[in-house]
């Protein structure tokens, strides 16, 4: 039953009673582009462009080489958004021309837009080849920065995509608990939220998202993450502004019911997860899914929250 439900699995992400989730993919260059058609994503969440210069990361990449990728990426998508995340140097991505030798915690020190901001003329160049890129092109951009810890560096991305004039909505992904703390402060400056859930587990649990022996503290069942969730997605819905999820937990079929019950508007994930998500999905209505949202933070344990969720869409 379950194969024949991935099998007649396609279109566009919504709940059972028709309520619309995105389902985007998570793209590292265009080399994903195949997966992320043949899984039918709806455009993509997540382009973590710091992957196209991790293999020659002595210098920054040339704007043509970024054009060109830009580009696939967008082209790929037509109809669809293209959401673009700026270089996420540092901590587990390191890039030489960005990323600082010698912090004694890679993780909490100069990483993503804080990188970016030590040094504007590569975070320039990269907007100058995104607006390049989209040029004539019918794709939505959208661009946003990593690691975004207040309203500040909210309003400093926004200032550089204005000067850049860029034709893209920006946004602040939300990684840190202080931003989803605060997530209507940063709405001030920006358009939108992308909730980077693999981050925010890690900071919020002060365990090392590499170190497998605290994968317990990394679960994103916990109903603490799920609290942060809560607090970006309701600040965007006040603000009339979407929030997605582009971490793992958006790939977790029966989590993704409860991110859609917590307010999260879309769902971005690795492209083989999307049939499943979707599948789920078509199975729970809206109020199912906020009940399973409910019942989950209302658990104390990452399993109970799981448990709790699953008798909730299972039960009707
Ligand atoms: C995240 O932190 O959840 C995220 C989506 O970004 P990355 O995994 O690339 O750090
Ligand atoms: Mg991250």
């Amino acid at each position: 039953e379950r194969q024949a439900a991935l099998a007649a699995s396609s279109g566009p992400g919504r709940t059972s009673d028709g309520f619309m989730v995105p389902l985007l993919a998570n793209v590292g260059g265009p080399a994903d582009l195949p997966a992320a058609l043949e899984h039918g994503a709806e455009g993509v969440g997540l382009f973590r462009t710091e992957f196209l210069f991790l293999d020659d990361s002595a210098k920054a990449p040339s704007e043509d080489k970024q054009v060109q990728a830009y580009r696939k990426v967008l082209e790929a998508f037509p109809d669809g958004r293209v959401v673009v995340r700026v270089l996420d140097a540092g901590a587990d991505k390191p890039l030489d021309f960005l990323t600082p030798a010698d912090e004694p915690n890679p993780a909490l020190g100069v990483r993503g837009l804080r990188s970016l901001l030590e040094h504007p003329e590569v975070l320039r160049s990269q907007l100058r080849a995104l607006a390049r890129a989209a040029e004539g092109l019918s794709t939505r951009l959208e661009v946003m920065a990593p690691m975004v810890a207040d309203r500040e560096d909210a309003r400093a991305f926004a200032e550089a995509c204005r000067e850049a004039r860029l034709d893209a909505k920006y946004g602040a992904m939300v990684e840190i608990p202080s931003a989803a703390l605060r997530a209507g402060s940063l709405l001030r400056e920006v358009e939108f939220l992308s909730l980077g859930t693999n981050d925010l587990a890690q900071y919020a649990f002060a365990a090392d998202r590499q170190v497998g022996s605290l994968a317990r503290l990394q679960d994103p069942w916990q109903p603490a993450l799920l609290d942060l969730i809560a607090s970006a997605a309701e600040a965007a819905t006040a603000a009339g502004k979407s929030c997605g999820v582009c971490g793992e937990a958006a790939s977790d079929p029966l989590l993704a019911c409860v991110l859609t019950g917590l307010g999260v508007t879309s769902l971005s994930m690795g492209a083989a997860a999307i049939p499943y998500v979707r599948s789920a999905l078509a199975q729970a209505s809206l109020v199912q899914c906020r009940q399973a949202a409910e019942a989950a933070r209302a658990a104390d344990s990452a399993a109970e929250a799981r448990t709790a969720a699953r008798q909730v869409l299972s039960g009707g």
